[in-house]
């Protein structure tokens, strides 16, 4: 369970998030959607305190992310521990940044063996078992660079799931492919949705959203605007900047 209480960041005088709340329970979608700008990004990297908050807090399973609490105070993790929860959070952008100089199989256990103690031998196991799952088994020798764009995403989607997060964010994971790509990319996070994991999706991929969402969140200049069902925001939004915004999309 994700849990987003009060949350603003401030970039100089500009308020990339102002005083953003919402609950994500365990084994939902959200779809954030909003113009550019709005705050989208920023919020998933407070996610992963990739971000450091000015106020509020953010919370998955109950654990304070970036800090600790003693009685009323909250405490900054150290370095360290802040790597260690991030390992919880999977976590795939636009530029699929696997490693080039690497095979797509050494891209996958690399992590692993390093986060998770897991033995070369068990990484490579849970490495075909995840090619299977992104349709990639035949590409495991493969260079990552030699690679579509739509099958680099796949493959930077597993190597994500090869730590076993708590949750996955994705960041508009299929706006830099062309259009013909796009599909196989939903659809392998289709079939993370269907198996039960968290996911937060920021995309402006609204048939996927109708299709997947169990919730989506708009957002505005750092403030969610309108929340709710994925039905009810979509094809019933009630705030003007909703309905201006998916008219255009649509
Ligand atoms: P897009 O749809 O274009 O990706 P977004 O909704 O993801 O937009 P953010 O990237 O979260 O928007 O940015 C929100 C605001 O915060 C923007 O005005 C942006 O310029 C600003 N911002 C984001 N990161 C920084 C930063 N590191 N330093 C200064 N300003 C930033
Ligand atoms: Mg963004």
């Amino acid at each position: 369970h994700i849990s987003i209480t009060g949350v603003s960041k401030n970039f100089g005088r500009h308020k990339a998030l102002d005083n953003v709340s919402l609950e994500i329970p365990p084994g939902t979608v959200t779809v954030i959607l909003g113009p550019s700008g709005s705050g989208k990004s920023t919020l998933l990297r407070t996610i992963n305190h990739l971000e450091r908050v000015d106020e509020g807090f953010i919370q998955i399973d109950g654990d304070y992310i970036g800090y600790r609490r003693q009685g009323d105070k909250l405490y900054e993790l150290k370095e360290k521990e802040i790597l260690r929860q991030r390992v919880n959070v999977g976590y795939v952008f636009q530029n699929f940044n696997l490693f080039p100089h690497m095979t797509v199989l050494e891209n996958l256990i690399e992590a692993p063996v390093a986060h998770r103690q897991l033995s070369k031998k068990q990484a490579t196991e849970r490495a075909y078992e995840l090619l299977d799952v992104v349709g990639l088994r035949n590409k495991a020798d493969a260079w990552s660079r030699h690679l579509s764009g739509g099958q680099q995403q796949r493959i930077a989607i597993a190597r994500a799931l090869a730590l076993k997060p708590r949750v996955m964010l994705f960041d508009e994971p299929t706006s830099a492919l062309d259009p013909e790509l796009v599909g196989e990319v939903l659809d392998v996070i289709k079939t993370l949705a269907r198996s039960g994991t968290t996911l937060v999706v920021v995309t402006h991929e609204i048939g996927f959203a109708r299709e997947v969402a169990d919730q989506v969140v708009f957002m505005v200049d750092g403030k969610i605007v309108e929340q709710g069902e994925s039905d009810a925001v979509l094809n019933r939004p009630q705030h003007p900047r909703t309905r201006q915004f998916l008219s255009k999309v649509l």
